[in-house]
């Protein structure tokens, strides 16, 4: 096994099957299925080794992985070679687990103005073989429909548009629209771009790890090769939805968000049921951290809705739940101070209002703020009496003088819920 290192807990790390992550309660294992999209079977399979091999739980990740929790260094062995029966490894290397990310609507939207999903396979397979890229490195391919990638942030973001492919590069300002190409010459732009950022990263040119960290003279060097045609910066769309039904090719898909992103191994598998019964057996992975049943009939969705609500599934896109972010906290981490998604919880039951205006909460049972490392409108940081340090507009490392209990944060006026 080569898990984590405490020694190694370096940025840059990113967890896979091969290269668990130590974390509070245990070992984490991620899986990168390839466009997020998994069989029915294949997610009873996953389900079953999260509650055997792990403690059950899963997440969804901001990239629309999954990862198994609580893996001990007794049971990671047979999870490795459950996994590997169902191919559902990812291959050897020090490299990125998986290249791109799409939408989970990707081939069915029909808003999408090309083919997002032959693109992403496309670069996927001239680019997986090049040594050099740094494991957290990844594209985000866009079809330009109602799921806009812009706020995943990828290193380098391709946007269908009409008869072109607009190219998106992350800096520290936000995404620099840089060329457009031919959506036939796309995957050779990409690679063009991807094997220079790796060369210079082989020739010790830079040691940048993101696209976004690099000089901008680098950048510009590196866009050259890929002769990119000048283009209109793509329109702003409204930001992904995170739950709610989709209309597509004569069908509905129903996308059903999990608070905090975090799944039971039984959730799962009533999932995989559903898609089953309602849809055509197709789970895909969303980086709005849910999961996506395509293939719905449109009167079978109350249906659909009324279950996966019962089963804690989030259905509705204005769900207060939905303004909360919690990392598992106390008990499931063995760092944790407070239990961060209970707490967020009440704060959805008790605070809807607020929340609803537009309110964005992070609730982390200790200072390391895995499950947002960066600014909310309202942080709370666990603390070992059971309070929260109260960290307006700012995020888990910012200094504050405020400490309060879950229920003064309820009431007080200094933290407007
Ligand atoms: S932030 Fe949450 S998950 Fe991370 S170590 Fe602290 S309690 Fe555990």
């Amino acid at each position: 096994m080569n898990a984590q290192p405490n020694s190694e807990r370096r940025r840059g790390w990113c967890p896979g099957v091969r290269r668990p992550m130590a974390t509070g309660d245990g070992l984490l294992v991620r899986l990168h299925p390839l466009s997020g999209r998994l069989s029915a079977d294949q997610a009873r399979v996953i389900a079953e080794a999260a509650r055997q091999h792990g403690n059950g739980h899963l997440d969804i990740t901001a990239r629309g992985n999954l990862q198994i929790r609580g893996v001990s260094e007794e049971t990671y062995p047979a999870l490795l070679a459950l996994l590997e029966r169902e191919g559902l490894v990812e291959p050897e290397g020090g490299g990125p687990n998986r290249l791109t990310a799409v939408s989970p609507l990707a081939g069915l939207d029909p808003l999408d103005q090309g083919d997002p999903l032959a693109l992403a396979r496309a670069i996927e397979e001239n680019a997986w073989h090049l040594d050099g890229l740094p494991a957290k490195f990844f594209v985000a391919v866009d079809g330009g429909g109602s799921m806009p990638l812009d706020a995943m942030g990828a290193d380098l973001h391709l946007v269908a548009r009409g008869d072109a492919v607009a190219f998106g590069r992350a800096t520290t300002e936000g995404l620099q629209w840089i060329g457009s190409s031919d959506p036939a010459r796309a995957p050779e732009a990409a690679l063009s771009i991807l094997a220079g950022f790796a060369a210079l990263r082989l020739s010790g040119g830079t040691g940048a790890r993101r696209l976004r960290d690099l000089e901008p003279d680098l950048a510009d060097e590196l866009a050259a090769p890929a002769a990119l045609a000048p283009v209109t910066p793509p329109q702003n769309r409204p930001a992904a939805p995170r739950a709610g039904r989709f209309a597509t090719a004569g069908k509905e898909a129903i996308l059903l968000a999990l608070p905090f992103g975090r799944c039971r191994s039984a959730q799962l598998v009533e999932a995989a049921a559903w898609s089953e019964r309602f849809g055509c057996g197709e789970i895909r992975l969303s980086f709005t951290r849910g999961l996506l049943l395509p293939g719905i009939a449109e009167e079978q969705l109350p249906l659909l809705m009324e279950q996966a609500a019962g089963a804690g599934f989030i259905t509705e896109a204005d769900d207060p739940r939905l303004a909360l972010i919690a990392c598992p906290g106390k008990p499931d981490c063995a760092s944790g101070l407070t239990p961060a998604p209970a707490d967020a919880l009440r704060i959805a039951e008790t605070c809807g209002d607020s929340l609803a205006q537009g309110m964005f909460v992070h609730v982390s049972g200790c200072p390391k703020g895995c499950a947002h490392p960066g600014k909310a409108d309202l942080t709370l940081v666990g603390r070992a009496d059971g309070g929260y340090d109260v960290v307006p507009h700012g995020s888990t490392r910012d200094v504050t003088s405020l400490a309060l209990s879950l229920d003064k944060i309820m009431l007080s006026p200094s933290t407007r819920l």
